[in-house]
């Protein structure tokens, strides 16, 4: 590899060091431009009548939001943090700056709510007007929020009671959660702890050890069964307050998806939990085992020595990424030389992988690279984020930022490019173990989490019907629901039900199926560039779109229909054809 190039942050390319003077101006400059933006349009009204005015108004909204100062002090110390956790200075740094930024734009949430109240007659116009035809969207969404906008004084109250009707609550669950361990030959292993290894162990212990986890998480479901009441009931009385139908109706506004699709969706997957059995089947085959159990459901079917160091990763990302497009190959070749990548684990330095883009500034990819082949999908995933990004870059600033159902498409389909570009180089036995693993990653993301979505919905209907939820049926709806998807060879035990006092999906109410919806969706596009390698026009035009239109438009506009279940049932096929190229690996093993 290259030698100049760089595998830590290269933070100069926010600021020269914590102390340089530009972080003090940087602050100043987006705290006068805030307050004079205040000043200008709490008096200056035209704007909620007059489409001149209005867009005028949001031209310099835009300028606002497009200042990198309102956002590069507050992301230097946070980054600094995140490669060093013992850093406190840079944390008191960030919680100062914090205050600060917060305080300066909360000076223009004004604007927001002034527009959201303005009379639906006069919405119409603005959303038919020619003058504004480019800030369309974006005022079709904000109108389409404040619909369930209560009055200021409510709004206010809502705000200060969800610490305590929700926050607190969810805080006391992980306090206790926290305090647990078990005993395990002649080891205390917290919680996190036991289940992370779970997968890796053989199948008598990690059934003891899934067991043992279980009975403690029962042992102390009597406050889960408090907490999820409570914020369930919370939910409730917001939703109902606010006119949201349904529980999940809120989420999905603000992911910007359809409902109906959205259900449609959900209803297309769980029709299809049949792939998902016959992956388990496949995998009771290679483990060799009759029946399976909960504490199987993720295992290790073996693992395989080959190493991919972050140089030879590189390697592989740069030469798939060229084939799909020298412009993706591009953007990770100028993100190692300018040191947009934090590579490796360090003492300190935050765990797992992201990828942070922000309006104005560069974009920061973390990775912690292990050398192994989970770590070169995290790298092409992280890399499909920032390439969205990137593209995203060529809308006006309001359009930007994309949702988290568009994100994990972008994400998901490099991983698929590389996964496929290191398959072919595999000898038969690691594909089939490489497969497997590959299998059981979109199990978890689309049949399991549907699964959730679909226990969830229960839940809340169940109390929304009956006032309350007793742990029982807590326990009893989730193993209901757990083995719908797991299928005929599973023996769900009862205590497995318990599994919903650590399961913290539970208290993102529905965010779930945005995982399946990016998957899947991916799938299907991977697919189709799979048929016809010119489509990646087709893919590139997806990444441009970045937050300008509904998830539902932008994937129109590249000529798929995601209000029928047949395109969802072509991202299943895929599976399908995944589980059918195991089968067959085995029977030739
Ligand atoms: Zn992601």
């Amino acid at each position: 590899m290259n030698t100049s190039l760089k595998t830590g942050w290269d933070l100069t390319l926010l600021y020269a060091s914590p102390e340089d003077p530009q972080i003090e101006k940087d602050l100043k400059a987006f705290e006068r431009a805030c307050a004079s933006f205040a000043r200008k349009y709490s008096i200056e009204k035209k704007f909620l009548s007059k489409e001149k005015a209005l867009a005028d108004a949001l031209i310099e909204y835009e300028k606002l939001y497009a200042m990198p100062e309102g956002g590069r002090p507050a992301v230097y110390f946070y980054f600094k943090t995140e490669l060093d956790a013992a850093d406190n200075k840079s944390e008191a740094r960030l919680n100062q700056i914090s205050e600060r930024l917060s305080k300066a734009s909360n000076l223009i949430i004004f604007f927001d709510l002034e527009l959201g109240k303005i009379p639906v007659k006069q919405q119409q116009i603005f959303l038919k007007s020619k003058l504004l035809a480019s800030q369309r969207y974006f005022l079709k969404r904000l109108f389409d929020t404040a619909k369930y906008n209560l009055t200021e004084p409510e709004e206010k109250i809502l705000n200060l009671v969800y610490q305590t009707g929700q926050n607190l609550w969810v805080q006391g669950q992980d306090k206790l959660l926290n305090q647990q361990t078990i005993e395990y030959k002649g080891k205390t292993l917290p919680i996190p702890a036991a289940f992370n290894m779970i997968s890796s162990l053989g199948v008598k212990e990690r059934r003891e050890v899934h067991n043992l986890v279980m009975e403690k998480l029962k042992s102390i479901s009597f406050f889960a069964e408090s907490e999820l009441t409570a914020i369930y009931t919370d939910k409730k009385i917001r939703d109902e307050l606010r006119g949201f139908k349904q529980p999940y109706s809120a989420t999905i506004l603000s992911y910007q998806n359809d409902e109906k699709n959205i259900i449609t969706f959900a209803d297309t997957v769980t029709k299809h939990f049949s792939i998902s059995h016959r992956f388990y089947a496949l995998k009771a085959k290679l483990a060799k085992l009759d029946r399976l159990e909960y504490a199987d459901r993720a295992a290790k079917v073996g693992s395989f020595n080959k190493e991919f160091t972050f140089e030879h990763s590189t390697e592989i990302l740069m030469k798939s990424f060229d084939k799909l497009d020298p412009e993706f190959s591009s953007i990770l070749g100028t993100y190692l030389e300018r040191g947009q990548i934090d590579v490796f684990s360090k003492k300190g330095k935050t765990g797992g992988a992201y990828c942070a883009g922000n309006t104005g500034l560069p974009t920061f990819v973390l990775l912690n690279h292990a050398n192994n082949l989970d770590s070169v999908k995290t790298y092409a995933h992280e890399m499909g984020h920032a390439i969205h990004t990137e593209f995203s870059k060529t809308q006006p600033i309001l359009y930007e930022n994309y949702t988290i159902s568009v994100a994990e498409v972008a994400s998901t389909l490099f991983e698929n490019f590389i996964f496929q570009e290191i398959f072919d180089s595999l000898t038969e036995e690691q594909k089939i173990i490489a497969l497997h693993d590959r299998l059981n990653d979109f199990v978890a993301t689309i049949f399991r989490q549907i699964a959730c979505f679909n226990y969830e919905r229960e839940l809340h209907a169940t109390l929304r019907a009956e006032g309350a939820l007793s742990k029982e049926k807590m326990a009893e709806l989730h193993n209901k629901h757990m083995k719908a998807y797991l299928g005929p060879l599973f023996d769900m035990h009862e205590d497995d039900g318990y599994f919903f006092v650590y399961w913290t999906h539970l208290r993102r109410f529905f965010y779930v199926y945005s995982y399946a919806y990016g998957a899947l969706i991916s799938s299907a596009l991977y697919r189709r560039y799979r048929e016809d390698k010119t489509y990646i026009e087709k893919i590139k035009q997806f990444l441009r779109a970045g937050g300008s239109m509904t998830p539902e438009q932008i994937f129109k506009s590249i000529g798929i229909d995601t209000s029928s279940p047949d395109f969802f049932e072509e991202g299943l096929q895929m599976l399908l054809e995944d589980i059918k190229k195991l089968e067959k690996l085995i029977r030739n093993k």
